[in-house]
């Protein structure tokens, strides 16, 4: 009998574990106890990942576990919160433990590269229970290449926004579709998203998780996901009253810097129950959460909602992980009146989408801006001039622009728009606009001024325009094509191109410059949005009285189409007026000129030099005292020096 009963317990034994319920694991237990590594490539602080550093990510983590019932979880957040983690657990608990098929999307092939080199292959090769499913295969090449991997138990597909299609005969259990809002929703074969949800309906235990930091409001996918979804926000105490609360921007007050200074060294949350001031060492207690020492939890605005979706700022960064209270304060004062600033800082920071109210505004209103001054006239506080160039069929078109610096940034002053009728293939045409562009305009106090660049837009009759930048015909004459891609330098690097100069190509001959006339457009849009909050001198474009209409509807004739995510010319409109404004603005970044680096200190030496205090300016503008050679206004050295170069006399 006892013989018998040995061998019978040990089958009973084997069976019994066989069918025993393996322990249910979360993500975040997966991630504490793996251990998963955090690698000194991919990580602000390397080593061993412990959630508890960002309680805030465990619930989130936790709804991608295997028996949670969410099959959609969505993330909308500021950088540097923690949130590509979120990604980089779920993948590695779902190679090591739970297993299936699953992919990992994202914008395009340079994000897919920098993911794979930076987040997945150090978690890869650093954490022990995902390097030993992945090793066991890395041999069979057939198996295993950039867009494939096959671990013990499933498959990774590592795709591109534009390349989910590819996934058409592929059952997906679970997938990550990250920085969604950088994805092209103009893809051929549908939206990527649509596509990948598809590829996730077999498995009825399918998850979906959706990341981004948003973008255009309107245009934002990520926005969309999070108010589909249950919209939860990180609720915190008040040290001082317990108060439960979500942390907000306009929450957050700072010491202003003193004098010049732009830097806060010291900034404080305000209770919004009790009033207290909350200081930033109190946050790590505060972002501990409920049933982990804290009081912290997520709180859904719009509980009825199917699916869970979370947000979060920076203001919850903790300590060293991302910036600091004073920092993001000090970010905000230099984003302010610098919409290329302003719109990183409300999506990378806030966690927040931007307004788009580029279709707002009319051309009537602008007209009603215009102030009794005459076109060719500089106003005091107008420092230096640029301007643009737009070649068409049988014209050019040139816009002067005039620049300052008031308190806080630039201002901008239209001083005059003129066309030039003829065909550029024809010679008189660029003479009339080299004796255009170098006929001074005065200033009140008799100093004369011609733009100090000019930006031509090359993308008509190319080699006319190249010919006459070539020969330098205009101070600082520019070659620049646009380059409408969202997010793009207002002035890319130069290339160096050929030219066809009488008759003999010169190689490399001219720089050409790529033009960032998204980031140009939605600054100047911006600027015109925000005047309308403001009065005459206070504005930040600045127009003369006699401007036509048209004029007006050509600054405003496009507008942001946030379903198509790009610029859109309106019916009937001509957009010159809006092309020679980006050239000219374009122009302030020549890197002679550097404007956007100087300072209040160089604008102050420009101004000295301008508009000399010994000196009474004259009432009338343009006193006819033409020197035979205007002294030049100056031209800023780059950046590095922060000095302004003294004028030079006799010559341009
Ligand atoms: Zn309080």
């Amino acid at each position: 009998m006892s013989g018998f009963s040995i061998a019978h317990q040990l089958v009973l034994a084997a069976c019994e574990r066989a069918v025993r319920p393996r322990k249910r694991m979360t993500v975040s237990e997966w991630a504490d106890g793996a251990p998963r590594m955090l690698s000194l490539e991919g990580s602000a602080e390397p080593g061993e990942w412990r959630t508890s550093r960002t309680p805030y990510l465990r619930e989130i983590m936790d709804q991608l576990s295997e028996h949670s019932r969410a099959k959609k979880v969505v993330f909308k957040k500021a950088s540097q919160v923690g949130g590509t983690e979120v990604g980089s657990n779920w993948l590695g608990y779902i190679m090591a433990y739970a297993k299936g098929p699953v992919a990992v999307v994202m914008p395009t092939e340079k994000a897919l590269q920098d993911w794979m080199s930076q987040k997945f292959e150090p978690m890869a090769a650093e954490t022990p229970a995902v390097r030993e499913v992945l090793a066991s295969r890395s041999n069979r090449s057939a198996d295993n290449n950039a867009g494939r991997k096959k671990f013990v138990g499933g498959i990774l597909y590592c795709k591109t926004a534009g390349s989910t299609s590819e996934l058409k005969s592929t059952s997906l259990r679970y997938a990550i579709a990250d920085e969604v809002d950088e994805y092209d929703r103009n893809e051929k074969q549908g939206s990527p998203l649509e596509l990948l949800e598809v590829r996730l309906t077999t498995f009825h235990d399918r998850k979906l998780f959706i990341v981004s930091s948003p973008t255009v409001k309107d245009a934002s996918t990520i926005d969309e996901q999070f108010e589909g979804g249950d919209q939860r926000y990180y609720h915190v105490p008040c040290p001082h009253c317990e108060h439960l609360q979500r942390l907000q921007w306009s929450n957050l007050r700072w010491e202003a810097p003193i004098g010049k200074r732009r830097h806060v060294d010291s900034a404080w949350y305000v209770c919004a129950d009790c009033g207290a001031e909350i200081e930033e060492h109190h946050k790590g207690r505060m972002l501990a959460e409920l049933g982990h020492g804290g009081q912290a939890r997520w709180v859904a605005d719009a509980p009825d909602n199917p699916y869970p979706s979370y947000m979060i700022n920076a203001l919850y960064s903790p300590a060293g992980l991302g910036l600091s209270w004073p920092e993001l304060a000090t970010q905000w004062i230099e984003a302010q009146g610098d919409p290329a600033k302003l719109m990183p800082f409300i999506n990378t920071r806030l966690g927040e989408s931007w307004a788009n109210r580029t279709g707002d505004i009319k051309p009537n209103a602008l007209l009603a801006r215009a102030e009794p001054v005459p076109r060719r006239t500089i106003p005091a506080g107008c420092l230096i001039l640029t301007a643009g160039v737009d070649v068409q069929e049988d014209r050019l078109e040139i816009q002067i622009l005039g620049w300052g610096w008031s308190g806080h940034g630039l201002r901008c002053w239209v001083i005059d728009y003129h066309v030039l009728p003829g065909r550029p293939a024809e010679p008189h045409v660029w003479d009339a606009l080299a004796t255009f562009l170098a006929t001074p305009i005065h200033n009140a106090w008799g100093k004369p001024m011609v733009p100090e660049a000019t930006g031509i837009d090359t993308g008509h009759h190319t080699q006319a325009a190249y010919a006459f930048v070539r020969a330098r015909r205009a101070k600082r004459a520019t070659a620049m094509k646009g380059a409408n891609v969202p997010g793009k330098a207002l002035l890319g690097k130069p290339s160096l191109q050929d030219v066809d100069w009488r008759g003999q190509t010169e190689k490399k001959g001219v720089a050409l410059y790529q033009v960032g006339t998204d980031t140009a457009k939605f600054t100047v849009y911006s600027w015109l949005d925000e005047d309308g909050k403001r009065d005459g001198p206070d504005r930040l474009v600045r127009f003369p009285q006699d401007l036509e209409l048209s004029y007006y509807e050509g600054l405003v004739s496009e507008a942001f189409d946030a379903r198509k995510n790009k610029w859109v010319v309106k019916k009937g409109r001509r957009n010159e007026p809006l092309d020679t404004w980006v050239y000219g603005y374009a122009a302030t970044h020549h890197p002679e000129l550097f404007m956007h680096r100087w300072r209040a200190a160089d604008w102050r030496r420009l101004q000295a030099l301008m508009e000399p205090e010994h000196q009474a300016a004259t009432s009338e503008a343009a006193p006819p005292v033409q020197t035979s050679a205007p002294a030049a206004p100056a031209a800023a050295r780059p950046a590095a020096k922060r000095q302004l170069v003294k004028p030079r006399q006799g010559g341009l």
